[in-house]
């Protein structure tokens, strides 16, 4: 009877550890992210079949990969990170292998990443050398005393890291040359060389993948709310092209294409740079949000189609904060975005008539 007892005792012993454990390993929120790959003058009208598939597909297909990574109960960093690799390997958009040119003729590569439970943060401009210039914005948040490193002091930072380096003609394609020379064709600016090291120059011109006259952004962005309640963005961009002078855009500045902040919300955006620079965009759609207490769709609607639109800047952001709010808002006829939210559909959108 007592050896019964003390069996007893100690099953229920076992059972109530095991309940509050698996009570203390109960996620304290459902994840959440959104992305997206630049904003423009993207209409339906002017849009091939096969590349609108290509940038759903695209899109579609970094969402899953950033879903993962939070639904096995990675960090809002890790995701964030993760997909926008992806991104910079996909030549369709602005970051990283096809990204857009210098009027020199080179990619100058900008990208920023932050961490909303921390306010730690880390970004790069002008890196001509690393692959994934959002793993080096990483590293200079991580294992730097600073957060913001440029040009070559960057790369050489990365080298350091054991980052993956590879010479700057890989960046290189064809259709974002050929947007280079319509478009110092049409500023009355030399054309350069073409770079070292890349194919000889085709006997037809490569088929242009955007319509004729199409001015759009293809910058990549990320924000995600993690299991643990973080969240977190980070931006990845080749910047404008034929941009000049060591130009440096929004995205990499903290507070203008990128934050994010647990008390408030995440914001990426995408648009002409020099607008969002001087509306501190990314903060202030937090500055909202936290200040004036707005839903974070009102505050994202606040900042594009009220402070953004006034100033005659184009663009848009994407943003999420820590209670699972998932907002976007742009004020151009389209913007290549996803979201997802714990046991929601994937969205996968492109012009301004879709959800
Ligand atoms: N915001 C970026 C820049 O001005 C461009 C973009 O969004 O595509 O550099």
């Amino acid at each position: 009877m007592r050896r019964f007892f003390f069996l007893a005792l100690s099953v229920a012993m076992i059972m109530a550890g095991l309940n509050s454990s698996l009570q203390a390993q109960k996620p304290a929120h459902h994840w959440a992210i959104v992305l997206h790959g630049g904003a423009g003058v993207i209409e339906r009208a002017h849009m091939k079949p096969e590349t609108e598939a290509a940038y759903r597909k695209a899109l579609g297909e970094g969402l899953a990969a950033g879903a993962a990574v939070l639904d096995r109960g990675g960090s809002s960093l890790d995701a964030v990170e993760a997909v926008i690799r992806r991104f910079e390997d996909d030549p369709l958009f602005n970051a990283g292998r096809g990204a857009v040119f210098t009027a020199e003729g080179r990619n100058e590569l900008d990208a920023a990443i932050m961490d909303g439970s921390s306010l730690m943060a880390g970004a790069v401009a002008g890196v001509t050398r690393t692959k994934h210039p959002i793993t080096l914005a990483r590293a200079v948040m991580e294992k730097s005393p600073h957060v913001m490193l440029e040009g070559a002091g960057a790369d050489a930072f990365a080298q350091k890291e054991g980052l993956e380096m590879v010479p700057p003609s890989y960046f290189f394609t064809e259709r974002r040359w050929q947007s280079l020379v319509r478009e110092l064709k049409k500023e009355g600016l030399p054309i350069p060389q073409r770079p070292a090291g890349v194919p000889p120059a085709p006997a037809k011109p490569v088929a242009e993948i955007d319509a004729p006259g199409a001015h759009k952004f293809g910058t990549v962005g990320v924000v995600a709310l993690d299991k643990a309640g973080n969240i977190a963005a980070g931006t990845s961009t080749g910047g404008l092209t034929a941009k000049q002078w060591g130009r440096v855009g929004d995205s990499p500045i903290i507070g203008a294409g990128t934050y994010a902040s647990n008390k408030s919300c995440a914001v990426s955006g995408t648009g002409t740079g020099e607008f969002f620079i001087r509306l501190g965009v990314a903060r202030e759609v937090c500055n909202l949000v936290y200040f004036r207490k707005m839903p974070l769709q009102k505050a994202a609607d606040e900042v594009i189609h009220g402070e953004l639109t006034a100033l005659k800047g184009d663009g848009g952001v994407i943003a999420i904060a820590p209670d699972g709010q998932m907002a976007w808002s742009f004020n151009t006829p389209g913007m290549y975005r996803a979201r997802q939210a714990e046991g929601g559909k994937p969205i996968v959108s492109i012009y301004s008539d879709e959800p």
